[in-house]
């Protein structure tokens, strides 16, 4: 078995990265477990809209710097399918640079692992963890390459990470949903404009990109699955049907892929000393864009100021007074993603009337405006 470190992080995600580097900045010795090999994220096409709250965090962690390409989101245009009427939202009504910065998963997963090297954190990869088990005084986590027993364990293994046994419950709700993502260019979308369209059946949103828009259009699985079948001029005219005259006409720049979406929550006994962070602790459908920047909010808050004394009573106290901090942000920003998901999915006039009206209403009032637009952007 290897030296104990005080902490360890399952998973060396974006949030496990950054809660790492919190924890090193804090003087807390730390280790970081990965079942992928260094580089796997390079295969990963997703593209994220960071709220610029997530950007903070990242600049604090020193991971902002090294992020090769990030698009300011200036503004994004909010409408309903069939609908009169929009909503702006707007950085300058908020007061901030940019509401958000849209970067590749693999652009970000790179600049985390050049943080962590820069602040000689050691991250082990082709470590996956297959066994959780707690001990008296600390958690043991085990799997094919190795085990390794600390005082804390972090889990920032993503939503299909290590089965808790008796540690964890994980619960998953299906939405029997599919997002498909690609790149996609839009004629009438300019730079710096993202769009969200309720196009009926489930949410549309178009992120600025390098010159394009990354997409990620969320349909029932069966309505996918007729439309993976189809040739891309067919995918690209439903795709700018469904867009609306927002974004003008939109073409794929190659097949899209299909994400299946769930809600996924893991729950640990209360003083466990196993604490899930990111989607380990929460998976959320990505209508709002919130799964990331609410991950990262959870990693920073857990892990900043972590008490270097290892001592095991400050640190109770510690993990316990921010997942208290943590509550509210989390249960609104989980319950309201889960409403909008399940609200937007149906496709009946009387609803899509509402959520016209809803849109309508937001726009009128901009105090609310500001409201829900500040949530978004720093959490509650
Ligand atoms: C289509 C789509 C669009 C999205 N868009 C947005 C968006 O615009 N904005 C936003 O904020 N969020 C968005 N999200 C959500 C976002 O991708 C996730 O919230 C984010 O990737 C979670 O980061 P994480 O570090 O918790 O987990 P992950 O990124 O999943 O990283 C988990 C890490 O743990 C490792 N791991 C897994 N299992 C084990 C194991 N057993 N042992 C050891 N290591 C393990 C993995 O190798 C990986 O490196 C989107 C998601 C989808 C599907």
């Amino acid at each position: 078995m290897s030296v104990s470190p005080r902490v360890i992080v399952v998973g060396a995600g974006p949030v496990g990265a950054v809660a790492g580097l919190a924890l090193a900045a804090a003087g807390v010795p730390v280790m970081l477990l990965d079942a992928r090999p260094r580089g796997a994220w390079r295969h990963d096409r997703r593209s994220l809209a960071l709220s610029w709250g997530s950007r903070l965090v990242l600049e604090r962690c020193g991971v902002w710097p090294g992020v090769a390409r990030a698009d300011p989101i200036d503004r994004v245009v909010v409408s309903e399918r069939g609908m009169f009427g929009t909503m702006e939202l707007s950085a300058r009504e908020l007061g901030v640079p940019a509401l958000g910065h849209v970067v590749d998963y693999a652009d970000l997963a790179r600049s985390c692992a050049q943080a962590l090297d820069a602040a000689s954190v050691e991250v082990v990869h082709e470590a996956r963890v297959e066994a959780l088990a707690p001990l008296g005084d600390g958690a043991r986590v085990s799997g094919p390459a190795g085990a390794w027993q600390a005082a804390w364990v972090l889990l920032a293994d993503g939503a299909e990470g290590v089965d808790g046994g008796g540690v964890l419950q994980r619960t998953a709700h299906p939405y029997r949903q599919v997002a498909l993502v690609g790149d996609v260019d839009c004629a009438d979308l300019a730079p710096g404009t993202a769009c969200e369209r309720f196009a009926g059946r489930g949410p549309l949103a178009l992120l600025p990109r390098a010159g394009r828009h990354a997409c990620v259009w969320v349909m029932p699985q069966a309505d996918a699955s007729a439309m993976l079948l189809g040739s891309i001029d067919q995918q690209s005219r439903a795709l700018t049907q469904a867009a609306g005259a927002v974004a003008g006409s939109c073409r794929w720049r190659e097949p899209p892929a299909a994400v299946p979406l769930s809600l996924a929550r893991t729950r640990t006994a209360p003083g466990s000393r196993v604490v899930p962070i990111g989607n380990a602790s929460q998976a959320l459908h990505p209508v709002a864009g919130q799964g990331l920047n609410l991950g990262l909010r959870d990693a920073w808050a857990i892990a900043r100021d972590w008490p270097a004394t290892a001592d095991a009573t400050s640190e109770q106290r510690h993990v316990a007074r921010r997942l208290d901090g943590r509550r509210l942000d989390r249960s609104l920003t989980i319950g309201a993603t889960d409403a909008l998901a399940r609200l937007t999915a149906v496709d009946w006039l009387p609803m899509r009337v509402a959520r016209g009206l809803g849109i309508a209403a937001l726009d009128a009032v901009p105090a609310v405006r500001r409201q829900v637009l500040s949530t978004l952007v720093f959490g509650a």
